[in-house]
């Protein structure tokens, strides 16, 4: 993570949930950065950490995911988390893949499931403990 970038999360409904929790569990990490999620999903999210730096996107189906996607193009988010849901089929399906090939091109850090969340939060606070932040 560069100075000033954002966190960025998104899940997907059922999914929401397992966020939801991430985020209280991980909120002292969290609130170290500006966050951006989806419409929803950060609705739930500052459900239960309503002191987050928190900007909603639109929703996920409305473009919010896309809005999130130029904020990657343009610098403004340095690591993207984002709990998939590998059950259902969803018309929206096709972000997964268009998040992914930006944050392959950006060469950001990006999380699908919590393991990899946790592990990627734990190595910026190192990096950022590392370089006296
Ligand atoms: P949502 O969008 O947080 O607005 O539900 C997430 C998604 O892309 O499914």
């Amino acid at each position: 993570m560069k100075p000033g970038q954002r966190i960025a999360l998104i899940a997907h409904d059922q999914m929401k949930d397992e966020m939801a929790a991430f985020a209280q569990a991980h909120a002292a990490e969290l609130s170290r950065y500006g966050i951006v999620a989806t419409g929803t999903t950060g609705g739930r999210i500052l459900d239960v950490c309503p002191d987050l730096d928190l900007k909603p996107m639109k929703s996920g189906p409305l473009g919010g995911d896309q809005q999130i996607g130029a904020l990657i193009a343009t610098g403004e988010v340095g690591l993207l988390i984002f709990f998939v849901d590998p059950l259902t089929a969803m018309p929206h399906d096709v972000d997964v893949k268009a998040l992914t090939r930006l944050a392959i091109v950006y060469d950001i850090p990006m999380a699908l499931n919590a393991a990899t969340a946790k592990t990627l939060l734990s190595s910026i606070r190192d990096n950022a403990a590392a370089s006296g932040g």
